[in-house]
């Protein structure tokens, strides 16, 4: 009964804050959960994540990743400032750690909470490389695509079960660290995991084009890295293509919008881009 009820609220909450819009897509978005009810449920999986895995303390690779995770946010923070959305990053608290585990992988939480796998290090091989993909990781958690591959069903349940955690009255069980799992590409098993569509990839090369040029770091290094998982395929493509789909159209975009991307950037006052 209890429960029926919090749902029954948090469906209301839904509709009632139903339509915003995203800075980075300037679209519409439907139904999403606010960070103020998300953010502490991805908070508290993504600390139960760093315990149950190994995570790299003090190597000039974990530094490096906190380094190039430190100026991705602070290039996503400039960008909101100057488009007019100083309060979209409220509740965030950036973390980024890199996990020793043989995926080629990484992902971005909601609230800024980031993992990159030791696997994809031999395939970003340069902080620019890194930047490729933790900018386009960030760029998928602010443009809330985590959310919207969910279906309304799935939403309705993390939106009853992040009230719960909200209120207290409930800690992430099991099978709701199984859905937010599931909508952030976070965990092992690759099978379960919904790749992103076509038009998300499109928006998250995008954005993250833009945040690692603001970052300072030269956006042409994209289409290499793209090239260079590409080229891991076959028989065991890396765990980050199976979720991403990539192609070549994709990797000829990418060249072109680094361009645009660096104009955007020199609006910044950047003028080098470390490659
Ligand atoms: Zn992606």
């Amino acid at each position: 009964m209890k429960n029926k009820f919090v749902i029954l609220l948090s469906f209301i909450f839904l509709i009632l804050s139903g339509c915003s819009q995203n800075p980075f897509t300037g679209k519409k978005t439907l139904a999403l959960v606010p960070n103020a009810q998300i953010l502490p449920m991805a908070f508290q999986q993504y600390d139960q994540f760093l315990q149950e895995n190994q995570v790299v303390e003090n190597t000039s690779e974990s530094r490096m990743v906190k380094t190039v995770g430190q100026k991705i946010a602070t290039a996503a923070q400039r960008w909101l400032n100057a488009n007019g959305y100083q309060g979209y990053l409220e509740g965030y608290q950036w973390e980024y750690n890199l996990v020793k585990d043989d995926q080629v992988n990484a992902w971005c939480m909601p609230g800024g909470k980031i993992v990159v796998y030791t696997g994809i290090l031999p395939i970003t091989k340069s902080e620019a490389g890194l930047a490729v993909v933790m900018g386009h990781e960030v760029a998928h958690a602010l443009a809330n695509h985590g959310q919207q591959r969910m279906s309304a069903s799935q939403l309705q349940q993390l939106g009853a079960v992040a009230t719960a955690v909200g209120s207290q009255a409930a800690g992430v069980s099991e099978e709701n660290a199984a859905l937010l799992n599931q909508a952030y590409g976070i965990g092992t098993q690759v099978g379960l995991m919904l790749p992103y569509s076509r038009s998300h990839e499109t928006e998250a090369d995008k954005i993250g084009l833009t945040l690692m040029a603001v970052a300072g770091y030269d956006p042409h290094e994209a289409a290499d890295l793209w090239r260079r998982m590409k080229a891991q395929g076959g028989q065991a493509p890396p765990e980050i293509l199976s979720t991403h789909p990539s192609n070549d159209t994709r990797i000829n975009n990418l060249e072109v919008w680094a361009d645009e991307a660096m104009a955007e950037a020199k609006k910044f006052g950047v003028t080098t881009f470390k490659r």
